[in-house]
């Protein structure tokens, strides 16, 4: 290994729920593991308002706390963690080099958690008025629209479950889905049709949203009557579904047509010694249970990995 770089037995990219169980798997292991994470440790669990299906919270808990616990416990058995994005990976042999903004690191194994990323509607004004009224996320935004008429775009439980959270806050909020059904869980559906709050606007598609400083408007047409309306709003949150964080990876190791990684039940990927774990791998359920089961079960991999190179 180069020596001015850094060199570690495991990496993780990443910090949400799938990482962070990885590196208290690894570390508990006492694998010499370096978690690399470009935001918060938490990922999409700092942007969860209540969650209420993780096993061992009968309440539920936020996902600020369940955050700040999976991390307490996590560094309780020493695993190092770094501000930092990687850009790009190569292979040396049996060695994994990763290039960061800020360094370069050397692994044996190396542990992909990447996670998902929101998918943009990609309507002329999205880009222009995003932190000006156009948003991703409500509980990060949420309480900027206080007393506010806004509009949600979607129709999955994204949609559904942040137009409910959202209530909290806005006066009126206005559910714009392309279809006349609605994709999401029947429980979230029934919450946000008896909620006074939320109204909707069905078989309708976004075609711009307009604003000076901020957003004031929003475009929509009708897919069954063609006609098109502009409507006065001072917020769009977007959820028209996830796209995976796997960009950089590419040619790297095999994924499917969408971008989601491919692995074995053991989560390792084409590449001997890379393993991948959570939402950015190809499976059927993507939540917090089934990232820290990925977590686990990569760091274990990863355990028996290094014990056959020994
Ligand atoms: C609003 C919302 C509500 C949800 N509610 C629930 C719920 O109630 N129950 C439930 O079980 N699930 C829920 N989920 C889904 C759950 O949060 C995800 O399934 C889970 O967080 C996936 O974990 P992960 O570790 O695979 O990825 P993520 O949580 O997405 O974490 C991936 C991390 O990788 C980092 N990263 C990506 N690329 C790089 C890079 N190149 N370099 C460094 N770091 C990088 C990201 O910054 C991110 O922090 C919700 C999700 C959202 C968005």
């Amino acid at each position: 290994m180069k020596s001015n770089s850094r060199s570690y037995e495991a990496i993780i990219i990443g910090g949400g729920p799938a990482g962070m169980t990885a590196g208290l798997y690894t570390s508990r292991s006492r694998i010499h593991t370096l978690l690399i994470e470009r935001g918060l440790l938490g990922g999409q669990m700092t942007t969860t308002d209540l969650i209420e299906n993780y096993p061992g919270f009968p309440q539920g808990i936020t996902g600020e706390e369940l955050s700040r616990l999976m991390e307490e416990q996590a560094k309780r058995f020493g695993l190092e963690t770094v501000s930092d994005e990687v850009m790009e990976i190569g292979l040396e042999g049996d060695l994994k080099r990763l290039r960061t903004y800020e360094s370069t690191y050397y692994c044996k194994t190396l542990i992909l958690c990447t996670g998902t990323e929101y998918r943009k509607l990609g309507a002329p004004g999205e880009m222009e008025f995003i932190g000006k009224g156009v948003s991703y996320c409500s509980t990060c935004d949420g309480a900027f629209f206080r007393d506010r008429q806004i509009m949600v775009v979607g129709g999955g439980d994204s949609a559904l479950t942040e137009a409910l959270f959202l209530t909290k806050f806005a006066k009126e909020v206005t559910i714009i889905h392309r279809r006349d059904a609605f994709r999401g869980t029947r429980i979230y559906q029934e919450r946000a049709r008896s909620n006074p709050k939320i109204k909707f606007l069905l078989n309708s598609v976004v075609k711009e949203i307009k604003g000076d400083t901020v957003v004031r408007s929003i475009v929509v047409k009708n897919v069954k009557t063609g006609e098109e309306k502009e409507l006065e709003t001072e917020g769009a949150f977007i959820f028209v579904g996830i796209a995976p964080r796997t960009q950089f990876l590419k040619g790297l190791v095999d994924m499917d047509e969408a971008g989601y990684i491919l692995t074995d039940a053991h989560c390792e990927t084409s590449v001997k010694g890379v393993f991948a774990a959570g939402d950015c791998r190809k499976q059927l359920l993507r939540q917090i249970t089934t990232a820290v089961g990925d977590g686990a079960t990569a760091a274990f991999a990863v355990e028996k990995y290094l014990e056959g190179k020994e």
